[in-house]
């Protein structure tokens, strides 16, 4: 039922082209987004339906834009050693307002006292961000997330993200990771594949767990004590 995800090679090859290709088309985005804008007042007719069409659309461009540059690396990448608990706290407060909408819970359980991580928190926000919102989307009506951590054998930290939403058929598992694999109609297939690249960074791995209908969980190694 786990299956196991390595992608570096690729993934980095992908990430840096796409990075680049998303810079180059931001600033003709930019262009097209004004000048619509005052095509759109200064036209008589009305024209509204097809001016919310292209608005639409610009916007899915732009989001896919915007999720291709976190696949960049950040001029600076900081790595530090840091307690991932902050981390994942600091996440789980900033996602509950929306998981509140959502009428999903979200349950924290961490061992205490862990191992400092020498990582880039910034990214790893990045990792459990896109895996809880995920969360969040498979679950329409509600449910709860849990989130645990706990130290696993030979130096890695284990953390676990448990949803209770529609799972994933095994079929498709491998599929999780590859640049625009989506089941969602506004998705865009890019969440996974920054994932499965910052942990990668990190020397962790990552393990997926699902029974359709039953739930999915996301396990993440990332190593302690080493550099
Ligand atoms: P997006 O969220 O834009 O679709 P992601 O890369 O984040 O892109 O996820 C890719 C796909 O993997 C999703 O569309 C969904 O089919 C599947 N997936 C990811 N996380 C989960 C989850 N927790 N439960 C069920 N399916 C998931
Ligand atoms: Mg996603």
């Amino acid at each position: 039922m786990e299956e196991q995800l390595k992608k570096s090679d690729t993934l980095n090859v992908v990430g840096e082209l796409a990075a680049g290709i998303a810079h180059e088309i931001r600033n003709p985005m930019t262009a097209l987004k004004g000048f619509i804008q005052l095509l759109e007042d200064s036209i008589k007719e009305d024209h509204s339906m097809y001016f919310n069409i292209i608005s639409t659309e610009l916007k899915r461009i732009e989001s896919i834009i915007n999720e291709f540059l976190l696949l960049a690396k950040p001029q600076s990448l900081k790595f530090f050693e840091k307690d991932v608990t902050k981390i994942m706290q600091e996440t789980v407060d900033f996602l509950k307002a929306q998981a509140v909408l959502h009428n999903v819970q979200i349950i924290s359980e961490y061992e205490k006292e862990l191992p400092l991580i020498y990582c880039e928190p910034n990214q790893l926000k990045k990792v459990f961000i896109n895996l809880i919102k995920n969360a969040i989307e498979v679950m329409p009506n509600g449910g709860n997330i849990t989130v645990s951590m706990e130290i696993s054998q030979d130096h890695f930290i284990h953390i676990s993200i448990k949803d209770e939403g529609i799972g994933i058929p095994k079929n498709m598992l491998e599929k999780l990771g590859q640049p625009f694999y989506t089941t969602k109609e506004k998705g865009t297939g890019l969440g996974l594949m920054v994932t499965y690249k910052i942990i990668e960074e990190h020397k962790g791995f990552i393990q997926v767990e699902s029974e359709s209908g039953v739930g999915t969980e996301f396990h993440i190694y990332l190593p302690f004590g080493s550099r």
